[in-house]
């Protein structure tokens, strides 16, 4: 018999997540998968589904969630909470799951990583200020954004949702 298998539900975490802020919501979801269907996170990498998120957290799967990834990769654009009929606000939910993963010391290294570079020079990548620089268009009389933003989009999605 695999550890898979052995597996038993609890609800110890939802429990536990129920008493921070942020958290108290967990219990109202019925896994309709409404927010994935409504998320543009998941629109853009199959890993993410905030629904199946939830549901590991329901089946009381702790260290699995607290350890992944996952949970840091919502924008808190709130949009599955708009649409969410049972009123349960991911992003909230998210949001106290990373606060605890974090005091439990569980920050993906990419996350840690933006702090101190931004605490170095001021820029969450390593040379978008170069990439501005370049951008010195308006002397050129060119649009000063238009190539800069669509080079920066492609690099903040590869580093965040595509884990390269
Ligand atoms: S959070 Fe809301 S939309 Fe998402 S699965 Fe649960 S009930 Fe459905
Ligand atoms: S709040 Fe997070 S989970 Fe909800 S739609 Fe936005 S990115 Fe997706």
């Amino acid at each position: 018999m695999t550890d898979k298998e052995r597996f038993v539900p609890n609800s110890d975490f939802v429990e536990e997540l129920s008493k921070r802020p942020g958290g108290e919501g967990i219990s109202k979801c019925v896994q309709c998968g409404i927010c994935t269907a409504s998320c543009m996170v998941a629109n853009e990498t199959d890993k993410y589904r905030p629904r199946k998120l939830i549901q590991k957290i329901i089946l009381g799967k702790r260290e699995e969630v607290l350890t992944s990834e996952l949970p840091w990769l919502c924008m808190t654009c709130r949009m599955c909470e708009e649409r969410c009929q049972e009123g349960v606000s991911i992003a909230e939910i998210f949001r106290a799951v990373r606060e605890l993963a974090a005091e439990e010391g569980h920050i993906p290294d990419v996350f840690s990583d933006t702090v101190d570079l931004i605490a170095e020079d001021g820029w969450m990548l390593a040379d978008s200020y170069t990439d501005f620089q370049e951008d010195d268009r308006l002397d050129l009389e060119l649009d000063p954004d238009l190539g800069w933003n669509c080079k920066f989009s492609k690099k903040v999605k590869k580093r965040y949702i595509d884990g390269e």
